[in-house]
């Protein structure tokens, strides 16, 4: 699944594509929001919040997109064959000159009042990448976290009402810069302030110089992220992955068993 760092470029690209133009063409292929025009109006922006996307126009209306596990916005010359849009999973054409965004397998296609926008956000943590994070975000972030001491870590850091935007890579990556057993109780978690920074640290990184999980650069990034039966590359013990979270929202956390040996032991993965 896309995360801040993948979002917040998302949006980068389409407000360089979009910004200030109109739109000649725009498809909500979206069964709630299927009958609603946006042609002949004009983007202001978009901006990123967490993982989701907002797509202001200048009529007071926002067009709020989501990636959810596949979703991507493409940018292609209008006018040309794909700029139709024409692909299966096409969700939202927005076409204007000279570009034309492309929303792929989104997750979620929904337009609300601008004005709204607040109330569709209220469930979200302060968001990890937001300029002002460290000054306004932080201590609220920091308060959520403990709001369920025992609670694995990892668990509350996927949570998006804690913080907004990270995902099951950052919060992998995080919790081994950090040394951290991914399934300590929030509450045993040393220096929980350094563990936020830290993730914001390597999104910022991964925002500025983008990383492909499975393919380690130069940063030796990522660290553990999909890496599993290889060594880890501080101690060579062989990085682990086990699933976190409730039943059936379950995602893999992958960690070093040495470096980040913090609790007990795995034991489910353990061969008998
Ligand atoms: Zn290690």
């Amino acid at each position: 699944m896309p995360e801040g760092d993948v979002v917040r470029r998302t949006a980068h690209r389409l407000d360089q594509a979009l910004a200030g133009r109109r739109l000649v063409r725009a498809e909500l292929r979206w069964p709630s929001v299927a009958g609603i025009e946006l042609a002949g109006r004009s983007v202001l922006g978009t901006i990123a919040y967490g993982k989701h996307l907002l797509t202001r126009i200048d009529d007071g209306r926002t067009l709020h997109t989501h990636l959810r596990m596949e979703g991507s916005w493409s940018i292609v010359r209008t006018g040309t064959r794909e700029a139709a849009g024409r692909g299966p999973f096409v969700r939202v054409v927005l076409a204007a000159e000279p570009w034309t965004a492309i929303g792929d397998r989104l997750g979620m296609v929904d337009v609300l009042a601008t004005r709204d926008e607040p109330r569709l956000l209220a469930h979200l943590g302060p968001d990890l990448l937001a300029d002002d994070f460290v000054d306004d975000g932080l201590g609220r972030a920091l308060r959520s976290l403990h709001r369920d001491p025992d609670r694995a870590v990892c668990d509350a850091l996927l949570d998006q009402s804690v913080v907004a935007g990270i995902g099951t890579i950052f919060t992998a990556e995080s919790l081994y810069a950090e040394r951290l057993w991914p399934w300590v109780r929030s509450a045993d978690v040393p220096d929980p302030r350094a563990l936020l920074l830290t993730a914001r640290r390597l999104m910022i990184g991964a925002l500025e110089k983008p990383w492909r999980p499975g393919l380690s650069d130069q940063r030796g990034l990522p660290a553990v992220h999909g890496r599993a039966r290889q060594p880890c590359r501080h101690c060579g013990t062989t990085i682990s992955v086990r699933q976190s979270g409730p039943p059936a929202r379950q995602r893999p956390i992958f960690y070093c068993p040495a470096c980040q040996a913090q609790g007990p032991p795995a034991r489910a993965e353990t061969p008998p």
